[in-house]
């Protein structure tokens, strides 16, 4: 993992020790040594995190971060506040001021980096979703990225933690912010994260004959789990299980005696990586639907038809089953955008489609051609029954005229169509276009409002 890290402090001393710590682990290292050089780094350079003392002499920590994010080009960079030890108020303060995390003076080495590493991916998460959301019109991805839907419910946490006073401190801690279920039996509460519904797990080390590791290694190794955020609540001097606890894919370690606030920014941090997970997801499926659907009518467009077609084909051959297709094209459509206008043309499209939607059966593949083309592929169905289809849907045309939107006449409208179907010899899904097209040519010839099949 690389990424450019800003460390801001008054004190050379202090940033020298930070620079060669992460530099040793190959992230960038950019540096600053006062509030105003660090709103210009992060202006100026694409940052990735910053760490942040707080006391500094003209502008102190907060106000760095308050302004940070204040500014929609940098409210997305994570902040870590670099803190003195026991300084319980500075940590509120900071979580005012927007503070994604902190780190207590002396800076111990693992935590530094684990918090960096996880800081940053959660930055490549938000990266990525701001670049979709600028690309795409979805405007769930920007609903994402404000938080507000997180913000608007209660994160559930499953609490693996055999020790009863431990358990107890830590629910404590949690109360009010997040709903807590408890179990004290490892084996138990391995069950209950896969079965249950929780936003994240924290395993608590001190179980008097288990290893807290092994539930680690097989809530990872479990589809159901593999993505959900684990914590790992461990004692100070347990060096050892933290190190092996995050080779095994722990998101992050949190030392006795739990800090409530720091705890919080924690989950808060690998929540929100778990939204944005789900939101790329989810904008991936949208991304892909976008690119088989047609705009305009929300029906199939040509490419997705292009690639269906050959496996209904194949189906039907192999099968040796009834296969038919009706190629449409909207009679007189150019007088239509002539009269009423683009728009008014557009809104026979929908309309046109939606009528289609209304006479095909669930089966029945119906996709846009091209743009006043329209094209149904029905499975299962032999000539004379996709005549009987046809001829119903262009009943279904003529029978009452399409309204063009408020304040605009009703038109009548009109389809020719083709009809072919699945032939014995030498059939490919090009013959069997060509044939509907040719059929649907013959249509138009003859006075167009009419179906016409490869028969006759
Ligand atoms: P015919 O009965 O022979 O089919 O006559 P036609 O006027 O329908 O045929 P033609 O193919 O000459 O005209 C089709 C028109 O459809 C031309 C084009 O501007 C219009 N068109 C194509 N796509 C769209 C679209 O997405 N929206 C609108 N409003 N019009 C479109
Ligand atoms: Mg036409
Ligand atoms: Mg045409």
């Amino acid at each position: 993992m690389t990424a450019r890290i800003l460390v801001v402090d008054d004190v050379p001393a202090n940033i020298l020790l930070l620079q060669t710590r992460l530099s040793a682990e190959y992230f960038d290292v950019v540096t600053a040594e006062n509030g105003l050089q660090a709103l210009k780094a992060c202006a100026e350079q694409a940052i990735d995190v910053v760490l942040l003392d707080i006391m500094m002499p003209d502008m102190d920590g907060y106000e760095v971060c308050e302004r940070l994010k204040a500014d929609p080009e940098t409210a997305h960079i994570p902040v870590v506040m670099v803190t003195a030890l026991d300084q319980q108020s500075d940590r509120v303060r900071g979580l005012r001021a927007g503070a994604d995390d902190f780190l207590t003076k002396p800076v111990d080495t693992m935590q530094l980096l684990t918090r960096v590493k996880s800081l940053v991916r959660l930055k490549n998460l938000s990266d990525e979703l701001r670049l979709r959301a600028a690309t795409s019109r979805t405007i769930a991805i920007t609903t994402l990225l404000t938080g507000a839907e997180e913000a608007a419910r209660q994160p559930s946490i499953l609490l693996i933690d055999e020790r009863e006073g431990s358990a107890a401190c830590l629910s404590a801690s949690l109360e009010g912010w997040a709903t807590i279920k408890h179990q004290s039996d490892p084996q138990t509460g391995f069950f209950d994260a896969v079965e249950g519904q929780c936003d994240l797990v924290m395993v608590a080390t001190g179980f008097k004959n288990y290893d807290p590791l092994r539930i680690i290694a097989q809530l990872r190794s479990i589809e159901r789990t593999r993505f959900t955020p684990l914590m790992l609540i461990a004692n100070p001097e347990e060096t050892d299980v933290v190190t092996r606890a995050l080779e095994l894919g722990v998101n992050d370690y949190v030392t006795r005696p739990v800090e409530p606030q720091e705890l919080k920014a924690r989950i808060t941090t690998q929540l929100k990586r778990k939204h944005f997970h789900e939101g790329l997801r989810a904008s991936l499926t949208e991304t892909l639907q976008l690119a088989i659907t047609d705009p305009l009518t929300g029906l199939h467009n040509r490419r997705y038809l292009e690639g269906h077609l050959q496996t209904l084909f194949d189906r039907a051959v192999k099968r040796g089953a009834p296969l038919s297709l009706m190629m449409m094209d909207l009679d007189f459509f150019k007088q239509v955008n002539d009269r009423h206008g683009h728009d008014g043309g557009d809104a026979v499209l929908r309309e046109f489609a939606q009528r289609l939607r209304r006479n095909v059966r669930g089966m029945d593949l119906a996709c846009r051609y091209g743009g006043e083309e329209f094209i149904i592929i029905m499975p299962e169905t032999d000539q004379r029954t996709a005549r009987q289809v046809a001829e119903r849907l262009r009943a279904a045309i003529e029978a009452s005229p399409f309204p063009l939107g408020p304040g605009k006449p009703d038109i009548d409208v009109t389809v020719s169509i083709g009809v072919s179907s699945l032939g014995e010899e030498q059939e490919t899904t090009n013959s069997l276009l060509k044939r509907a097209d040719m059929a649907l040519y013959s249509a138009k010839e003859n006075g167009r409002n009419r179906v016409i099949d490869d028969a006759a």
